[in-house]
């Protein structure tokens, strides 16, 4: 067992490195405030070989591995945390599961434009009445010919504002069984984009809804019985959720360390107070401790895709140490901690959505129970007790 980096991926995070601070650390600030999707951060990735890392050469992408995906992920976020998300788009998000399961004309037709940063895809997956219960979603796709129309609703998505393709779950029939994906282009007649609703981070996202939006059998991407295989795509969109948590917690507890050797009070930097150090102390032993679970995820997946139990682990306990970690932060940086002026609030306020998205705290932690016990705990109410009433 090792915990160093290889030469190779010590290079690669150099080289990314030297990068970001040039290109993108100047403008951190800004670009973190502006909830529109930075296309300009995805196109100078592309020309980087930042995007793709994770898919095959043979679908233009780098062929690399989940954990060179996280290194891009710690090393753009440590210049430019709002970059990081383009990271994810390129890497982790439903761009994976696309280029995994899409078949080859879909590929040719949407992969090139994704991957040299031209357009933006969006995940659907929630619903107004389906949200953790995943499986309840009711939107629907009823073949018709050579078409599928698809009906129904979805909330919270992230880049809805800005995306041109959507993948989006429906139903082709009842049950889980019943439950896969098809793409849907922006402009496609039947399908109307709400407008921009603001998160906690500033992030925006957009109602979609299908009235009998008409799209073509080629653009299924699982059929009935693609639940599975999505879910096993979406743990490496986990993966990258949980990475940016980290390294968002990361990243404000850096600032921190920075602002309390320099910061005097009392006639003293704040680092020699007993109070801040037993605080920067715990902060590490979080950070260090999820990181080893993280790249444990990543690493044991390589080029496939991540255990269930182990992205849960992880993300539950990411999503928390970047959360906790970046409030202490602004608790440390006092108000200069607390203003606009720093991204230490930002990294608050970010990782704080990723303690709900992409699987809650609580529904990672319910997996984690069932690894332990070794059984399925099934969330519904037994159907015994619908019928008794
Ligand atoms: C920043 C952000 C980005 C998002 N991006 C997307 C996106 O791109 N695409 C998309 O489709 N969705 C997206 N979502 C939505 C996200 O997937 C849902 O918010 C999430 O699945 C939880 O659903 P909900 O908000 O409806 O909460 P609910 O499911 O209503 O849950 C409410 C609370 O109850 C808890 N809870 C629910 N069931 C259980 C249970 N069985 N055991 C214990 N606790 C339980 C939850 O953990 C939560 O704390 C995003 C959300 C956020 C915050």
């Amino acid at each position: 067992m090792q915990f160093t980096f290889s030469e190779e991926q010590q290079a690669f995070a150099q080289s990314v490195q030297r990068f970001a601070r040039a290109k993108l650390e100047p403008d951190a600030l800004a670009r973190a405030h502006d909830p529109r999707f930075p296309f300009e951060v995805a196109k100078l990735m592309s020309s980087q070989g930042l995007m793709g890392i994770t898919l095959p050469e043979a679908d233009g992408g780098l062929g690399g591995t989940l954990t060179d995906a996280i290194i891009a992920i710690e090393q753009v976020a440590a210049a430019c945390p709002r970059s990081a998300d383009v990271v994810q788009f390129g890497n982790f998000g439903p761009i994976r599961t696309f280029a995994e399961y899409g078949t080859a004309q879909q590929k040719a037709r949407w992969l090139p434009d994704l991957l040299q940063g031209r357009v933006v895809m969006s995940l659907g997956i929630s619903e107004p009445d389906a949200g953790s219960a995943a499986t309840e979603l009711k939107t629907s796709a009823r073949p018709d010919g050579a078409n599928y129309v698809v009906n129904g609703s979805k909330v919270f998505s992230t880049f809805s504002s800005d995306a041109t393709i959507f993948l989006v779950y429906v139903r082709f029939g009842p049950g889980v069984g019943g439950i896969g994906s098809v793409i849907v282009e922006r402009d496609t007649p039947g399908f109307t984009i709400g407008k921009p609703s603001s998160f906690m981070s500033g992030e925006e996202w957009c109602e979609l809804h299908f009235e009998n939006c008409r799209i073509p059998a080629g653009n299924v991407l699982l059929g009935p019985g693609g639940f599975k295989k999505q879910m096993a795509g979406f743990n490496i969109e986990r993966l990258g959720n949980t990475a940016r948590s980290l390294a968002f917690g990361r990243y404000a507890f850096d600032k921190a360390r920075e602002h309390a050797a320099t910061r005097h009070q009392f006639g003293r930097p704040l680092c020699e107070f007993q109070g801040l150090q037993w605080k920067f102390a715990e902060m590490a032993i979080k950070l260090e401790g999820a990181q080893l679970l993280l790249y444990r995820a990543a690493a044991n997946a390589d080029r496939g895709m991540p255990s269930a139990y182990e992205t849960a682990i992880a993300k539950a306990a990411c999503n928390q140490a970047g959360f906790e970690v970046a409030s202490e932060a602004v608790q440390i940086m006092g108000a200069m901690g607390y203003s606009q002026d720093s991204l230490v609030e930002w990294c608050m306020r970010r990782c704080r959505g990723w303690m709900i998205a992409g699987g809650s705290i609580e529904m990672m932690k319910n997996r984690i129970a069932e690894h332990i016990f070794d059984r399925r705990f099934d969330q519904r109410r037994p159907k015994s007790a619908e019928a008794a009433e």
